[in-house]
């Protein structure tokens, strides 16, 4: 598959004329070439988006709302052929990317499209002398940067909100992963977007990705990716004044209280452990668990994580695919490595799967099958670094203070997932726990109406529902006055 850049409503070459290959992690195999683009590509996408800017902004939100809707449409048709692509891009199951990616992509368009339907902005007297409206207008050209581990999934997170409020967009996808975003720029166009409203740039992120950043006519960044990457894009669009969302690392804890339904907690608690390889921001890496079930626990969810399937991800039967690259494995693997030496005992996984469980096709691709380690200290590396792959810790605790100074001792803020049947513990201990979001009795249950996103290095800013509404607008306060 040879992909194209999406800018001004044509498929178009990078200016270099050059690409670079996008592997196949189950096989090692190329599976595409992509553009890679500069910042001649990108300040053509900027032009074409701006160019547009009038148009989409002033064209009625039930109008703006119909093309999106017509693109949910599309990628339903087309969600077989996606969630394959999706799952060869990045080594994931066929079957997550068939029931999480793809209707979740699906989902985002729909929930944005239909949201612009139903919301005001707000209005208020003031003592009988003023009213004052707040005006939302669209801020412009956002810049819509994307990871990875959620190709398709995470960048309708940000096109969808960007364009159903009637801003125009430029998107770059990880280049990592970037298929699917080619099949949405073509679909865009099938579903009748108007060209130069979405504008998608493929390539590095240093080239690419930074041309967006440091563009002066992108006044809107939101990225999800890195903590590192992150901060440097703070750096660069802090002095612009530029309105930044950033959704980055995680480092989560699952905490499981003696009184826990266990028979829930368990099977949870694995598939939030290992679930996409590790690879969501939103895993639960650090378990800690009450001491009183401790041993009983630990047992029981090594016993459990031995039975995940690691096997080629177009197998109907695999739990787990490949990692997104053999770099990312070896860096996986070297968090391991430093688990044994940081005194941690490796109680399962680590190494490749069997050959049998691989077959032919997948002999050369990243597998690891997912690791269990106890033994390790809150603070040791292992427990503070996102390692962002099927590694997950578990430790125990005494009581409830004590769970929640673990929970929190990391630099991360993004998600967590408490287990107790005590309504009164649940809500002492969410209340605590400094994370964007708070998970009771389950995981990774989502309603697209919450506010999403991380507190300390996790992040800047909410995305979802209103906050994605008013992230993309600008407020303006009209305050009128009324006669004495
Ligand atoms: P990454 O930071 O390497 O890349 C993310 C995106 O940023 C890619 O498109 C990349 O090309 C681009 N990029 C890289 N350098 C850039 C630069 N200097 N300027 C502009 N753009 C640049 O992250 P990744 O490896 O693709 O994704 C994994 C990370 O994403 C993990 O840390 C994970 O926790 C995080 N993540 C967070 C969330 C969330 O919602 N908080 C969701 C998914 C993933």
């Amino acid at each position: 598959m040879k992909l194209a850049n999406y800018i001004g409503g044509q498929l178009v070459e990078p200016e270099s004329r050059g690409y670079f290959d996008d592997f196949d992690p189950a096989t090692g195999e190329q599976c595409a070439q992509v553009p890679d683009s500069d910042e001649r590509d990108v300040a053509k996408a900027v032009e074409a988006a701006k160019e547009a800017f009038g148009g989409w902004s002033r064209t009625p939100a039930a109008q703006r709302s119909h093309v999106l809707i017509r693109l949910a449409d599309l990628i339903e048709e087309h969600l077989d052929e996606l969630a394959r692509l999706e799952s060869i891009d990045t080594g994931k199951p066929l079957s997550v990317a068939r029931n999480v990616d793809i209707p979740r992509a699906v989902a985002n368009f729909r929930f944005f499209a239909t949201a612009i339907l139903h919301t005001r902005s707000e209005s208020h007297q003031t003592d009988g002398t003023a009213i004052n409206l707040t005006l939302r207008a669209p801020r412009g050209v956002a810049g819509l940067i994307s990871p990875w581990n959620l190709p398709l999934y995470l960048f309708s997170w940000k096109v969808a909100p960007a364009l159903a409020t009637g801003n125009t967009a430029v998107g770059k996808p990880s280049e990592l992963a970037p298929m699917t975003a080619h099949r949405l720029a073509e679909l865009s166009i099938e579903a009748g977007l108007p060209p130069g409203v979405l504008n998608i740039v493929h390539g590095y992120g240093e080239k690419a990705g930074a041309a967006i950043v440091s563009h002066p006519d992108v006044p809107t960044i939101s990225f999800t990716g890195g903590t590192d990457t992150g901060a440097g894009i703070a750096r660069t669009a802090g002095p612009m004044f530029k309105r930044l969302a950033l959704e980055c690392g995680g480092k989560n804890p699952t905490i499981i209280f003696a009184d826990a339904d266990l028979d829930e907690a368990l099977p949870t608690s694995v598939r939030a452990a290992f679930s996409n390889q590790g690879e969501i921001c939103l895993c639960g890496s650090r378990l800690l668990v009450q001491r009183p079930i401790y041993d009983r626990f630990v047992e029981a969810f090594v016993e459990r994580t031995m039975k995940l399937r690691v096997g080629d991800p177009l197998d109907e039967h695999s739990d787990l695919g490949a990692l997104i690259s053999p770099e990312h494995l070896a860096k996986v693997e070297s968090y391991v490595e430093l688990a044994r030496q940081e005194g941690g005992t490796i109680l399962c996984g680590g190494g490749p799967p069997p050959a049998e469980s691989l077959g032919e096709r997948c002999r050369g691709g990243a597998f690891m099958e997912p690791v269990v380690v106890t033994g390790l200290g809150a603070h040791c590396r292992t427990n503070q670094e996102e390692i962002f792959g099927p590694v997950a810790t578990i430790m125990p605790f005494d009581d409830r203070q004590e769970a929640i100074e673990l929970a929190n001792a990391t630099p991360y803020g993004l998600s967590a997932s408490l287990w107790t049947s005590d309504l009164q513990q649940a809500h002492g201990v969410a209340e605590q726990l400094q994370s964007g979001t708070v998970w009771v009795n389950c995981w990774l249950l989502r309603d697209l109406r919450v506010p999403f996103g991380g507190m300390k290095q996790s992040g800047v800013g909410r995305e979802g529902g209103e906050e994605a509404l008013r992230f993309f607008t600008e407020p303006k306060n009209v305050c009128i006055k009324l006669k004495d």
